[in-house]
């Protein structure tokens, strides 16, 4: 394989891309500076080296401390609450909405129910949720599709002996998020209407 085949092969994993996409990056690089080429390939090396993630919550997060736990979970204003989302971006987006004082949690991917894969960080969602001590309220707040809400569904029947145990409540996002939403391009409004109405 080639250099243009391999780079082309690489960006056909990026999340949404296509063959022909793929091959406009490959060209795109191809016509720019080799400056800007080092500059991108230092970039990603740096993205292994310097970015961890968080023990915690499990989103990814540069810090220059030697810290297992980011500064968003360090900092946590309201530890009765818990907000379970799919992926980084979803956490971002809720943090950018500036409402929510609670805690995150990002699972890493959604259950479907056609694929019976199941969720890696389920263990981990387990652990953090033993730890905590004051926790009140889980919020699922997973996109307003089948995935999404099958995903919510398995969530709910795993977190029972928690609920019991701990007596704890768990709630999903209400209204504002219509059906086929990613929490990822909702915007903030919208984001804080439906942790307002949460159920
Ligand atoms: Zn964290």
């Amino acid at each position: 394989m080639n250099s243009i085949e391999k780079l082309t092969e690489l960006f056909l994993k990026f999340p949404g891309v296509g063959m022909r996409q793929a091959r406009r990056f490959v060209y795109f690089l191809l016509s720019m500076p080799s400056s800007f080429l080092k500059e991108l390939a230092s970039s990603l090396l740096n993205l292994s080296q310097t970015v961890k993630q968080c023990q915690s919550c499990w989103r990814f997060f540069e810090e220059n401390t030697e810290e297992k736990v980011c500064a968003l979970c360090a900092n946590t204003e309201d530890k009765s609450l818990l907000v379970i989302v799919e992926k980084d971006v979803d956490l971002e987006n809720i943090r950018a909405g500036g409402v929510f004082k609670g805690g995150y949690f990002v699972l890493g991917g959604l259950l479907s129910p056609l694929s019976q894969n199941s969720l890696a960080r389920m263990r981990e969602l387990s652990i953090r949720i033993q730890n905590e001590k004051i926790l009140q309220e889980i919020i699922i707040a997973l996109g307003a599709h089948p995935n999404g809400d099958y995903t919510a569904q398995q969530l709910k029947k795993i977190l029972v002996p928690h609920i019991k145990e701990q007596d704890i409540t768990i709630t999903t996002l209400g209204r504002g998020l219509s059906t086929g939403t990613e929490i990822e391009y909702s915007d903030s409004e919208t984001i804080k209407n439906a942790l307002e109405s949460r159920k």
